[in-house]
């Protein structure tokens, strides 16, 4: 969950590491600290807070050194205190440590450490790793033995890396589950969580598999495989994205740059390979049962695919939350799986890939970061391209997916033969509309949506409600509300609101409604009869819809009146309204957009 940085080779590498961990907050942002190699010692500098406050208070610049690691942390053990932060040291300083993930066995590793007379100076489950670390280098005096030891007894997930006194010149680092990659520079090797640790100084990258662990060195570093002591030949990756895509360019947040640029999100989506889409069609097509995961939005996503592949495909393909996705344990060698998650590290999603695997389930997924996890166990990977995706809070990386899935579904229609080449080429010309429009709409509308949520900014109470493909849009609207805004929004279908909750509604209770276009005459009257039964009890109802013609002030409290445009990208259409009203009320409320309180970019811990 959190961010993992190291470097060593420069004379000074602590502007390095800042820049490195800096790029990795959205991952994890409650606390940072670093870890210095000096000559007589290691010096530990840490801090509850953002990296720049840390930095500051700590006078962490003055220290110059040539090798160090770097942390932020996402508390899962022990509370956001700066005895919790690490890096952790064992009891003679002479080892400095740093991790992400979950030591599930840490109590009973701390108790009979304890008993040993190792002592601990916070509540973490992390504290355990420099404790072994010393108490085997006592018995052995052999790092990379006693560090082969120690991952053999941690249970549980993990990107770890440590420095010692004992080599001062080298950089320990293992990985099971949580991500880990090496950078390769001439001059200087770095360790990172992911890309953006190192991004500004190199492209070439190796990615760690579970189970391994590297020796780092400026010259050049190791991999072996700590549970069958074999050395492993690694290829260099070679990353894609340049930095410059990843800084803010100019808006004020990452969360309105990558809304910005969904229009170029989705020509991307559209220019994945015909053949790897048709990969995908072909293993839905063969398999008896299908299921869709994600979890938090991927989920919706893969809600908002299931009415889709029904609308276009005939194919009914249930979206289930990963997280109960082994509970559930819907899977057999008949099925096929297909995940979609942004960062593919999401712990849940990894899970129950893993779990449909082990029941003998084919595997896909659609992921936007290459080389991650989900992206390499699967047997069918579909990278979106939609470059990286800062804001913990996802946007284009969202839309993206849901084009891809589109385009899928309309392929197995075709496939399938309920779709004629004639409907799909109409289809497909309409999702070749969505840039422009997407474009247009953010340049024309974002006054007047900004206009509106800093109106309702102090409403404390939304619903968001939809039928069919409307009604995931609703429920991922109203999660982009809660997440930003920290405001409560409740999705629904439309349907739903008299068997329960219409009984809520009075003039405090406020809503937003999402309209399909006219021309679906049924879905259309009847979102507009829910309407009517929210009007009759003094509820507040922005409606978002399509087409002057349909204005319709004795109805809606508050209108929304886009471009008429056709059925197949109206709800896209809408979320992306819908997105820019979450970001406008967080801003209005002054909240912080990119890095919300509790949250982190890629959750990779259960
Ligand atoms: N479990 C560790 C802790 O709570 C690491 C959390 C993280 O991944 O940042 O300190």
């Amino acid at each position: 969950m959190c961010g993992i940085t190291g470097a060593v080779g420069l004379k000074d590498i602590s502007n390095v590491l800042f820049d490195g961990i800096r790029n990795l907050e959205y991952r994890g942002y409650d606390s940072c600290g670093v870890a210095l190699m000096n000559r007589n010692s290691i010096i530990v500098k840490k801090n509850v807070g953002g990296v720049g406050d840390v930095y500051q208070k700590e006078n962490i610049l003055r220290h110059s050194t040539h090798l160090g690691i770097a942390h932020t942390r996402w508390a899962t053990h022990g509370q956001v205190t700066r005895n919790n932060t690490h890096p952790f040291l064992s009891c003679d300083k002479k080892f400095a440590v740093i991790h992400n993930g979950i030591i599930s066995n840490y109590r009973d590793l701390k108790t009979r450490l304890q008993k040993e007379g190792h002592r601990f100076d916070s509540d973490t489950d992390t504290e355990v790793i420099p404790h072994l670390l010393e108490k085997f280098y006592q018995k052995t005096s052999d790092i990379e033995a006693s560090f082969v030891q120690t991952l053999n007894l941690l249970e549980g997930t993990f990107a770890l890396a440590f420095i010692t006194h004992h080599q001062p010149d080298q950089i320990y680092c293992a990985k099971r589950e949580s991500p880990l990659l090496l950078g390769i520079g001439d001059e200087v090797k770095f360790i990172g969580s992911d890309f953006n640790a190192f991004i500004d100084h190199t492209k070439n990258a190796v990615i760690i598999d579970d189970d391994e662990y590297a020796i780092v060195s400026k010259d050049g570093y190791t991999v072996k495989n700590f549970v069958t002591n074999q050395e492993v030949e690694k290829p260099i990756t070679r990353i894609e994205w340049d930095s410059e895509t990843s800084k803010k360019g100019g808006y004020p947040h990452y969360m309105l740059k990558e809304i910005y640029e969904q229009p170029q999100t989705v020509v991307k989506a559209l220019e994945v390979e015909e053949k790897t889409l048709n990969r995908l069609v072909d293993m839905i097509h063969k398999s008896k049962s299908v299921q869709l995961v994600g979890v938090g939005t991927t989920y919706y996503v893969a809600m908002y695919a299931n009415y889709i592949f029904s609308a276009l495909a005939g194919r009914y393909i249930p979206a289930i939350s990963s997280d109960e996705f082994v509970s559930l344990s819907p899977a057999d060698k008949n099925s096929f799986v297909l995940a979609v998650s942004q960062s593919g590290e999401t712990y849940d999603t990894l899970s129950a890939l893993k779990h449909a695997k082990s029941k003998g389930a084919k595997t896909g997924a659609i992921v936007n970061v290459m080389g991650s996890s989900i992206s390499r166990m699967v047997d069918c990977p579909v990278l979106q391209g939609s470059g990286p995706e800062i804001c913990v809070i996802s946007t284009k990386a969202a839309l993206a997916q849901m084009i891809l899935l589109t385009r899928t579904a309309l392929k197995l229609g075709l496939k399938d033969k309920k779709l004629t080449q004639k409907a799909y080429n109409g289809f497909m010309k309409s999702l070749k509309s969505l840039p422009d429009i997407i474009e247009a709409l953010l340049n024309e509308r974002s006054g007047f949506i900004h206009r509106i949520a800093h109106q309702h900014r102090n409403v404390k109470n939304w619903l968001y409600l939809g039928r069919g493909v409307y009604y995931p849009i609703a429920l991922e609207s109203a999660l982009k509300m809660k997440e930003v805004a920290y405001v409560h929004a409740e999705g629904m279908p439309c349907g739903f609101l008299k068997h329960g909750t219409l009984a809520m509604i009075d003039p405090d209770i406020y809503s937003i409604v999402f309209i399909p276009p006219n021309s679906e005459k049924v879905l259309y009257q009847a979102t507009l009869a829910s309407v009517e039964e929210i009007r009759a009890r003094s509820g507040f109802v922005l409606g978002i819809h399509f087409d002057e013609r349909n204005r319709n002030p004795d109805l809606f409290s508050e209108e929304l009146i886009l471009p008429p445009v056709p059925p197949v990208i109206a709800p896209l259409i809408q979320m992306v309204i819908a997105q820019l009203f979450a970001y406008f009320t967080a801003t209005s409320l002054k909240r912080n957009v990119d890095k919300p309180r509790s949250l982190a970019k890629s959750v990779t811990v259960g």
